[in-house]
């Protein structure tokens, strides 16, 4: 070989080794084979099974429908279908190289090689020529053994593509399965299972349904404004599995309990129709979805009698609101002052976000703790919901009311709350809380009392946070 060809190879091989982006690696090889031979261009272009299409591989795995003229395209496309089992298209024809290198050259425009693996063609490399640029037929042992060089990048790249999906598909499983482990509230964890199908199926947008009097009711994410997906969850049938619009871009599919459609779960695509494979997914996280959300709602009716909260082991809602009747209707009995307090956590959310929902879920139980601890033993503290506290707070004044709140405030800012198991992954979190507190009016019923707790929790959390507001 000559020292030219040797030169060229060792170019191509220190590339190969180098980490680079799609668009790096294709950039650089077009500069290598652009030293050696006068090109117009060099693509890799991928088949995708999924959406039989073509990909430029240096643009981020683009379809290249978009990025080509129709005369470019169809070039491809023609080299892609005829290259199987040969070695070259050259100008369009496919070609396979003899035995042994003759004297023969040729006039080239266009050269496509195959990208394969295990004899399978996958792809083709695209190398546009100067027009009748003259080449010999070493010239084209020398573009096997390139195009053979990228094919095993390649493989190599898409491989682990793959098996990176995979790994976040069996997480994805894994963690909506897991949420159940501590919640059962489903206005907690559908958003939750959202979050996660959205997380994963990454290029389109998911919608929960759940079903309620006979409705289709969204859950996540708050709003839908597609009138297509509403048409889709009125064709569902619990005995067809899965429905796809004519387009294939939207596809419902249902959540069932017993063989009743309790929910749907709607991926939209906004571009390309949905692949086997994201359907394949979504089928296999709908399934898991609906265990999920059918142990909760065993999990609940179960908890139907109960009257603590079972993570916070305070008052549940339930036993809140037998407790508020009572209250009330004692106060007005023996004429006596009540207080209602609301409070809430400040940007909850971020604890979720930053450090899990495991550690959200001990923020919760730390700070009630700490609620509990300072109140006095006729106070009745419960969880309202999510990161929401209502506490009564009988034979108390508004203004002694503000001194215990400003009490409890105080505590939880000055506490961090510690996660993490043994010294070296232990963290604190700091935690604030934002109160409204109002006191029971006769006039008044205990719903009212806590509506006007919870507005002034609200000027609490729009005057910044981690303060009391009393009404
Ligand atoms: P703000 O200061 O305005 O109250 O902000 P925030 O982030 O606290 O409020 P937001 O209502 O946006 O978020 C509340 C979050 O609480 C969202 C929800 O996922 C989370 N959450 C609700 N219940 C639970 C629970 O039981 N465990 C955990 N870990 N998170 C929960
Ligand atoms: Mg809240
Ligand atoms: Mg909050």
């Amino acid at each position: 070989m000559d020292n030219n060809k040797l030169h060229f190879l060792s170019k191509i091989a220190d590339i190969l080794t180098k980490e680079l982006d799609s668009s790096e690696l294709v950039r650089e090889l077009k500069t290598v084979v652009s030293e050696y031979i006068s090109i117009k261009d060099l693509n890799i272009y991928v088949f995708d099974p999924n959406s039989s299409t073509l990909r430029n591989y240096a643009e981020n795995w683009g379809i290249i429908d978009e990025s080509l003229n129709s005369e470019e395209k169809e070039s491809a496309y023609n080299a892609y279908e005829t290259i199987h089992g040969n070695d070259f298209v050259i100008n369009g024809k496919a070609y396979k190289l003899p035995q042994t290198i003759s004297e023969i050259s040729f006039k080239i425009d266009s050269l496509y090689m195959p990208v394969v693996k295990g004899g399978m063609c996958f792809g083709v490399i695209e190398t546009i020529f100067e027009e009748n640029t003259s080449i010999d037929m070493g010239f084209l042992f020398l573009m096997k053994i390139f195009g053979s060089q990228i094919s095993l990048k390649l493989q190599n790249i898409v491989l682990n593509e793959q098996s990176q999906i995979n790994v976040e598909f069996h997480d994805a499983m894994k963690n909506i399965a897991k949420i159940i482990e501590t919640q059962y509230e489903l206005n907690y964890i559908v958003p939750l299972i959202g979050e996660m199908l959205d997380r994963f199926i990454s290029d389109h947008l998911i919608y929960v349904f759940l079903k309620q009097d006979g409705e289709f009711k969204l859950i996540w994410p708050k709003a839908c404004n597609d009138e297509r997906i509403f048409e889709v969850l009125n064709r569902l049938d619990p005995s067809y599995g899965f429905i796809l619009t004519n387009d294939d871009k939207i596809g419902a599919f249902p959540l069932l309990t017993d063989g009743e459609i309790t929910g749907c779960i709607v991926a939209r695509s906004m571009i390309e129709k949905l692949s086997k494979r994201d359907i394949d997914y979504l089928e296999q996280l709908t399934r898991q979805s609906a265990v999920t959300i059918n142990r909760a709602n065993n999990y609940s009716k179960i908890l139907q009698y109960a009257t603590l909260d079972a993570l916070t082991s305070l008052n549940n809602r339930r036993q809140f609101e037998t407790r508020l009747k009572q209250e009330v209707a004692a106060a007005k009995r023996q004429q006596k002052p009540l207080c209602g307090m609301m409070i809430d956590i400040d940007f909850f959310k971020r604890v979720n976000d930053t450090y899990g929902h495991a550690a959200g879920d001990e923020v919760l139980k730390q700070t009630a703790a700490a609620i509990k601890e300072l109140l006095r033993e006729s106070d009745i503290p419960s969880r309202y919901g999510g990161e929401e506290f209502a506490i009564l707070l009988p034979f108390t004044h508004l203004d002694e009311a503000k001194v215990v709140g400003e009490r409890l405030r105080k505590a939880v800012e000055s506490t961090p709350v510690t996660i993490g198991e043994d010294d070296a992954h232990k963290k604190n979190i700091n935690v604030t809380i934002s109160m409204g507190i109002a006191e029971f009016n006769p006039e008044e019923t205990g719903e009212e009392l806590f509506e006007r707790a919870d507005k002034a929790l609200y000027q609490a959390k729009e005057s910044g946070r981690n303060r009391v507001v009393t009404v």
